[in-house]
């Protein structure tokens, strides 16, 4: 007898922030997904043993490449994002590294945005040099930049829809357009965002890559990296990406896109790059950011609504220059962040003090609640300088294009009583005016 009862609609986002990837284990019935604190897994024979190195039977073999806590994460994140298929790995810029490893050859190119995480313009300009892969970086303001960078050996478009640091929103659905016609995919970190404020495979990406560092684990315990793939892109359109359409020695001559269709990139990435190059996430990391996804949602209603407070607080603040968030009426960016992030534009923006470099220096040293560091997408909120560290190895040019010149303060707001938060930056604000006076 079937239930006709049964309701069919697709699942919720908070739903599926719970329970995608995490049915309880078929051995135990343990609810939460286990901590499989394992390196290698027992073969049934040889036959078995076989079959699992050929790709031909999916299971485990070794945690470099698979491991039962990290593929439940990679599901997860692959539901949530409305992908096909995903490959999780040790950190952010591992992330990169492997979504570009699967598209590039030596002598090839991909066009950036110039508006990234700072360490993303330095691993794209220097170390990627090293392997012969070139970047080339373009204002995104305009998708037809783009457009007049992509030359024959050009293989993905990269971008951040929220951009890191200057609370700028890109345009996505043209620039995706542009990356269709020169049949490349569009590449979007979406750490900023989360799949809960944007989607990009909506606007037609084909990758999304995340650190999951930031919002996803949420509470600042775990490293950990993704690359999604939307399943739609077709690969054999043309002949720029043979590590997907050619066969591969590596695998008997295995054709990854033929074989595996619209998860053939994941795969790849994890039965190559990922085994090759090395860096797996580990199982308890997994396990941590599993657990930051299941309230995602709801910690970043409040994210959003205590950027919004603290926003509208440092625009009427006499210390402060100018404010850059896309949730305030002043933002050039305000209408783009209502088509691409209508929830709200994150939590992470960036301000100007009054008296350039040496204001910004005195305003992170005098917070007190807030906490001065690397990092974001924590619970607690973040305050730094970018011109004085994670964006010091950029030439003064470089970090003005990049929204972290000398007077710019970039904050993460976190989840702590509002007033709280408002109080010490009015203290640590204050102190900054006074020390200038002086
Ligand atoms: C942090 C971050 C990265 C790098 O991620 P890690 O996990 O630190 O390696 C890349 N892109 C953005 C937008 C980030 O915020």
């Amino acid at each position: 007898m079937t239930n006709d009862n049964r309701d069919h609609r697709p699942p919720g986002f908070e739903t599926l922030a719970i329970h995608a990837g995490a049915s309880p284990d078929e051995k135990t019935g343990a609810r939460n997904v286990p901590i499989y604190q394992t390196t290698a897994y027992v073969f049934d024979d040889a036959d078995h043993a076989a079959s699992l190195f050929n790709l031909q039977t999916f299971g485990y073999i070794y945690t470099r490449l698979t491991n039962p806590t990290v593929s439940a994460l990679e599901e997860k994140v692959a539901a949530l994002e409305n992908g096909r298929g995903a490959v999780a790995c040790s950190s952010g810029h591992a992330a990169q590294m492997l979504a570009m490893f699967v598209l590039m050859d030596p002598g090839d190119n991909f066009v950036a945005s110039r508006n990234l995480y700072g360490g993303s313009i330095t691993q794209f300009s220097h170390t990627f040099k090293k392997f012969d892969w070139h970047c080339n970086f373009v204002d995104p303001g305009d998708p037809e930049n783009f457009r007049a960078a992509i030359d024959e050996r050009t293989k993905a478009i990269f971008l951040e829809v929220l951009a890191n640091p200057g609370g700028i929103i890109v345009d996505l659905e043209p620039i995706a357009e542009v990356a269709n016609e020169a049949g490349i995919p569009l590449i979007v970190d979406n750490t900023m965002a989360t799949p809960y404020l944007c989607r990009p495979f909506d606007w037609g990406a084909d990758l999304s890559i995340h650190s999951m560092t930031k919002f996803l684990g949420g509470h600042g315990t775990s490293m950990g990296g993704v690359v999604v793939e939307s399943g739609k892109f077709d690969w054999a359109q043309n002949d720029k990406f043979p590590a997907l359409t050619q066969p591969d020695p590596a695998y008997h001559g295995l054709t990854f896109y033929e074989t595996f269709g619209d998860f053939g990139f994941s795969t790849k990435a994890k039965a190559v790059a990922l085994r090759d190059l090395g860096p797996a996430l580990a199982p308890q990391n997994a396990f941590n950011i599993l657990t930051g996804i299941e309230s995602l949602p709801v910690r970043m209603d409040r994210h959003l609504q205590n950027a919004q407070a603290v926003a509208e607080f440092l625009e009427g603040h006499p210390a402060v220059a100018w404010v850059s968030y896309a949730g305030l009426k002043s933002s050039p960016y305000h209408e783009l962040a209502k088509k691409y992030l209508p929830r709200g534009p994150g939590s992470v923006f960036t301000f100007g003090v009054k008296g350039g470099y040496e204001a910004g220096v005195k305003v992170v040293e005098s917070v007190e609640l807030l906490s001065h560091l690397a990092n974001l997408g924590d619970t607690r909120s973040l305050i730094i300088h970018p011109a004085s560290t994670t964006h010091r190895q950029l030439t003064e040019e470089q970090q003005v294009a990049s929204g972290a010149g000398p007077d710019v303060i970039r904050i993460s707001v976190g989840l702590e009583t509002i007033d709280d938060i408002l109080a010490d930056l009015d203290q640590a604000l204050g102190y900054a005016m006074q020390k200038a006076a002086e």
